[in-house]
């Protein structure tokens, strides 16, 4: 799934590739990705793109006022073409969700592989009024997101700082991987509770993320929306490695699984050596 650095990255190239070109035509391969129906998607055809803004993981392009705002969701991507092909997509038969084609031929589709369908877009007068847009909780890299205000977000809250860091309530932009990465990085179990973290714990958790984030934006930004997937997972360094070494100690990465997810830290870097409990093998146990 991509995340701040990758979603960010989507929105600079839109912002260099779409800016200042005027919609020519919204084809919907899926209706059901779709979420809103009015104003309908014919309503940004024959205006400019003026910008294009991340809220989150959310993509926000602003048509001569009225947004089209996108979330790729798990399984969903953007695929830019120079010159979109003239055929039309037919609904249903095509991993094609979405296409926007734009006056100078080229244009963006939204895809998504698999059956899990969690790839959303909505056409709206004040992006504000997407649902998952407005109970957004702060961008980590926004410039009034002090310490401070990060302890603030964790003081009194008994749950999980791996949970809390990808609460989209909480922290706008942070997913499964870019909190196991920070966690390692500021050398923190997963599972510690926010409410019981040290002042210098918060202090050093805070500079992880900032340097994680800013470091993966730096990699990501200016590459083509093709190669964003590969960037982001060469720049892991336990998210997805499990059984690997640890590129800091050389311990092996481990991991526990979820029903639909795993998450991966170092032991001897993150929770003194010891293994932590695999929550469905414990289950299966009881
Ligand atoms: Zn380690």
């Amino acid at each position: 799934m991509p995340e701040l650095p990758e979603v960010q990255a989507l929105v600079d190239f839109l912002g260099r590739r779409a800016v200042g070109r005027v919609v020519n035509d919204v084809e919907l391969g899926s209706i059901a990705v779709l979420k809103t129906f009015d104003p309908p998607p014919d309503s940004l055809v024959g205006r400019p793109v003026d910008g294009v803004r991340r809220h989150g993981k959310f993509v926000d392009l602003d048509v001569d006022g009225t947004h089209l705002v996108f979330h790729l969701a798990r399984a969903g991507w953007l695929r830019w073409s120079d010159q979109v092909p003239a055929t039309r997509i037919r609904p249903g038969k095509s991993p094609i969700a979405l296409r926007v084609r734009l006056d100078d031929g080229s244009g963006f589709d939204l895809t998504e592989a698999g059956t899990r369908k969690g790839l959303a877009a909505y056409v709206v007068q004040d992006p504000g009024g997407v649902p998952g847009v407005a109970t957004l909780g702060p961008d980590p890299l926004a410039e009034d997101f002090t310490r401070e205000a990060f302890g603030e977000l964790l003081a009194g809250r008994r749950t999980q700082i791996k949970g809390l860091l990808r609460d989209q309530r909480v922290l706008a932009g942070v997913g499964n991987a870019y909190s196991d990465e920070v966690l390692h990085a500021a050398r923190l179990s997963p599972f510690a509770l926010a409410a019981t973290l040290r002042d210098e714990q918060v202090d050093t958790l805070y500079a992880a993320l900032r340097r994680v984030l800013t470091g993966a934006v730096q990699v990501a930004s200016g590459k083509p929306a093709a190669e964003l997937k590969d960037a982001k997972r060469a720049g892991m360094a336990v998210h997805g490695r499990a059984g690997e070494a640890c590129p800091v100690c050389g311990d092996t990465v481990l991991e526990v699984r979820f029903a639909d997810s795993a998450m991966q830290y170092c032991p001897t870097c993150q929770t003194g050596g010891k293994p932590l409990a695999d929550r469905r093998m414990s289950r299966l146990l009881k």
